[in-house]
């Protein structure tokens, strides 16, 4: 029997659920009509990974599939200081990779601290297919890549790798340093032409952090989230600044209450001014989609691009909006 008391709660929480649906639909018109299929991604590098995602949403393929085959574009690029096993190493030499995937069905995988492996999005999408588990790390996340199939690769460095950390190794001082080298993981967030969406997230973590230390990049809800209902959002910058945060979370959280992905952005690095730690030198980019295809961004200093591609929108790099100057 509902009494006064159930009454007026569930009332109230229909009154709740109602003016949230309301604002968040409202805010999808308001924002404009959005496009489908697109893929967004993090940084300048973005513009080659997101040609290669473009490749499988053109030909009405899955977003899961684009933001695999986007991100490893850039995993294979030997140029790249900051993305796969071309890229800096950590204080002590060593290049560790940290990954993680997610699909619209709120599947995930993600592998960390993971060494020797050229497609640590691959080993991650295979941990969400092929186990019960989401995330594996190190030695272990390498027996399970070697085991279906990976091949190790047993180079340490690449010689420009090498050379810019010996260079280092003659101070050793660690200090971050907003938009450079030290910082470009590329998250990539897409929406496929049925309507699903998917995103991705791959980087050498920040370039000679202590052995053993993981950032954002591989963990979900941090550096990556998707909600298919909602919207995606993806990070880049100082990982243990979204990390306190739950920073992409958040963002889909502010999209489904129904503020626009640049305005949940926003929200999100409001959150992380109030970081105890001082910001001054540490850069953060945030990244997201809704379920209609509108983007945005925001970071907290400026330098932060990203590159978005759809058919009214040829792979365009555009500088992100920032919080403090
Ligand atoms: N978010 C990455 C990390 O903290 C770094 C980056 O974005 O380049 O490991």
């Amino acid at each position: 029997m509902t009494t006064r008391r159930t009454f007026v709660k569930l009332s109230a929480m229909s009154a709740a659920l109602f003016s949230v649906t309301k604002s968040f639909s409202k805010s999808l018109s308001a924002a404009g009509e959005g496009t489908k299929p697109v893929v967004l991604s993090t940084w300048k590098h973005g513009v080659a990974a997101n040609e290669g995602a473009w490749k499988v949403l053109s030909s009405g393929g899955r977003a899961l599939d684009a933001v695999e085959q986007g991100v490893m574009v850039t995993e294979s690029d030997i140029k790249n200081l900051s993305v796969g096993l071309w890229a800096l190493p950590d204080r002590d030499g060593h290049v560790t990779l940290d990954a993680c995937i997610m699909d619209e069905k709120s599947n995930c995988g993600s592998v960390c601290f993971l060494q020797h492996i050229k497609h640590p999005i691959s080993v991650a999408r295979m941990v969400m297919e092929k186990t019960p588990h989401i995330m594996l790390a190190g030695e272990g996340a390498l027996k399970f890549a070697l085991d279906n199939g990976f091949t190790k690769e047993t180079f340490d460095r690449s010689p420009e790798a090498d050379a810019a950390w010996k260079e280092w190794l003659r101070k050793s001082e660690y200090k971050p340093i907003i938009n450079f080298e030290n910082h470009d993981t590329i998250g990539m967030i897409a929406l496929d032409a049925s309507g699903n969406l998917s995103g991705s997230c791959t980087t050498s973590g920040l370039s000679y952090k202590m052995h053993g230390r993981v950032g954002d990049s591989p963990i979900i809800g941090a550096s990556l989230f998707v909600d298919n209902e909602v919207g995606a959002a993806t990070a880049t910058g100082v990982g243990e600044e979204v990390i306190r945060i739950c920073g992409s979370h958040t963002i889909v959280e502010m999209m489904r209450a129904g503020h626009s992905p640049e305005e949940a952005c926003r929200i999100a690095l409001e959150r992380i001014k109030k970081s105890p730690k001082n910001l001054k030198d540490m850069q953060i980019g945030f990244l997201a989609i809704n379920k209609h295809g509108e983007s945005g961004a925001y970071a907290l200093h400026k330098g932060f691009n990203y590159v978005a591609y759809s058919a009214n929108n040829n792979n365009q790099l555009i500088d992100s909006k920032f919080l403090l100057d």
